[in-house]
């Protein structure tokens, strides 16, 4: 079976007065070590974090695709390594709009991390638009085969899913919604990389996951964890997300 990966994002929160809050998840996931539990914090927290003991992994939310260069304000995979992340989000939807990523752009993303020694999330996800017009399994299948790195396997790498309409807005989409997109991600991998391989990737769900749905969302048989923002941001909203899985 695939062990369940629980990773916070913390996105553009977090100073060093939030440090305990990270021991505390961290404490938390010592406590449930069936279960994978990560957080993927702002750079500038990471060397701290990773400094601090307790059972889970500290990651980046985003990394370059070049090994170094005249890339003012961008951090390299190496870079973010060393100190102390050793997992990285690639593809987040923010950065998809926000820094105009592209598909290639994320694949590239992928591969630096990979060869720096970091494990990557990528991100994959519809619009509102898309959700409502219907036919968002195929459109998501296409963007994650477009992204999808050479080489992908479950030992570095992970989906998550994260439809953009449900980030950061309280609403999810139906248990069946979520149960079809997931069986066609893990289709739509099988068909690139074999369906060994995609029977072992992880498969994340992520939007407005918190304490209440999250039991229910990662019970579906193609959800292997999720992807947590406003929820994981402290150990006490987080501690019910880590419990579900
Ligand atoms: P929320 O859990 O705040 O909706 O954010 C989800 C997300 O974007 C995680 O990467």
């Amino acid at each position: 079976g695939r062990r369940k990966l629980v990773v916070g994002n913390w996105k553009m929160n977090g100073l060093r007065a939030q440090l305990p809050e990270v021991e505390a998840i961290g404490a938390l996931a010592a406590e449930r070590p069936v279960v994978e539990v990560g957080l993927c914090l702002p750079a500038t927290l990471i060397m701290a974090a990773s400094q601090v003991k307790g059972g889970a992994f500290v990651g980046a939310q985003d990394c370059h695709m070049k090994d170094n260069g005249a890339h003012t304000g961008c951090l390299s995979a190496a870079m973010l390594a060393e100190a102390g992340a050793s997992w990285t989000i690639v593809g987040h939807s923010e950065r998809r709009q926000d820094q105009g990523e592209t598909d290639a752009d994320i694949a590239a993303k992928a591969l630096a991390a990979r060869a720096a020694g970091l494990k990557v999330i990528l991100c994959v996800g519809e619009s509102l638009d898309v959700r409502d017009a219907g036919g968002a399994e195929d459109v998501v299948s296409a963007q994650l085969l477009a992204s999808l790195p050479e080489g992908a396997a479950a030992d570095w790498l992970a989906i998550a899913y994260e439809p953009i309409w449900a980030i950061g807005t309280g609403r999810i989409p139906t248990m069946e919604a979520v149960e079809a997109m997931h069986k066609a991600l893990r289709a739509a991998l099988a068909s690139r990389i074999g369906a060994g391989e995609a029977n072992a990737m992880r498969i994340l769900y992520g939007g407005s996951m918190n304490g209440e749905n999250a039991a229910e969302l990662m019970a579906i048989e193609d959800v292997d964890g999720g992807l947590v923002g406003g929820a994981s941001l402290t150990a006490t909203k987080f501690a019910p997300v880590i419990a579900a899985a």
